[in-house]
């Protein structure tokens, strides 16, 4: 049985171009504007390259050094609002995609894909991609977006309230799964976080250490907010 697993994070980038956004656009929406920048590494040659750029389009870029370890990258274009915003997802591949494209992932809007509901569902159903899987004795699906949200926008934001919303509704799918496979009554279900959060004033800022040292008191600070008075 060939069994993968993905693991899955968020990292944000971000980069001030000094340019116009319609430049900045042009960029990645003209073929010939994007292969001066995309796919570009000296030496590689370039196999085909190929921009659809509309929503619901597809790019393909093939290359690599020649000779060498073929490259793939197939892009999907979910949303495109022009001079503002484009929404892709892609999948990479090197070697052994030659010629089976069909094999690539189905593209779906990544803004409501997420592998954790797939898989999750899937195993408690008894069947997750072209494995069989036995009831699970302990599974644990880790939910990444409110983190992430509430990083983004804050606590009390309205993308942190749909972050929520949605959570709930995916923990709604997998109660459900537990349901179908008619072991509800027989399991536990346990929640936890790996951190909270409060919105504070960015102007106050400092080092508990000052003035508690300056007030003479002997203590041992291990980390924000533990702080243990009368040892050392
Ligand atoms: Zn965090």
């Amino acid at each position: 049985m060939n069994s993968t697993s993905a693991q899955h994070d968020t990292f944000v980038i971000e980069r001030r171009l000094a340019s116009s956004p319609a430049r900045v656009f042009a960029a990645f929406a003209d073929q010939k504007k994007k292969a001066r920048w995309f796919g570009c590494v000296d030496g590689w040659e370039v196999a085909e390259h190929t921009l659809d750029f509309r929503v619901g389009g597809r790019e393909v870029w093939r290359g690599g050094p020649p000779g060498d370890t073929p490259h793939r990258n197939d892009t999907y274009y979910h949303d495109i609002v022009p001079d503002e915003r484009i929404v892709w997802s892609y999948a990479m591949q090197v070697a052994g995609m030659e010629g089976e494209p069909e094999r690539l992932p189905a593209a779906k809007p990544p803004l409501d894909f997420h592998m954790a509901i797939d898989q999750a569902t899937g195993i408690i159903s008894g069947k997750w991609r072209d494995d069989s899987y036995p009831l699970p004795r302990f599974l644990w699906c880790n939910f990444t977006l409110t983190d992430s949200a509430m990083h983004e926008g804050g606590p009390h934001s309205e993308i942190a309230a749909a972050s929520i919303r949605d959570s709930d509704a995916r923990l709604g799918e997998i109660l459900d799964a537990v349901e179908r496979a008619g072991i509800l009554d027989d399991t536990a279900f346990v929640l936890v976080a790996d951190h909270g959060m409060e919105e504070n004033d960015p102007a106050v800022n400092g080092d508990w250490d000052v003035p508690l040292k300056e007030s003479g008191l002997t203590f041992r600070d291990e980390a924000y907010g533990f702080v243990y008075l009368g040892v050392s």
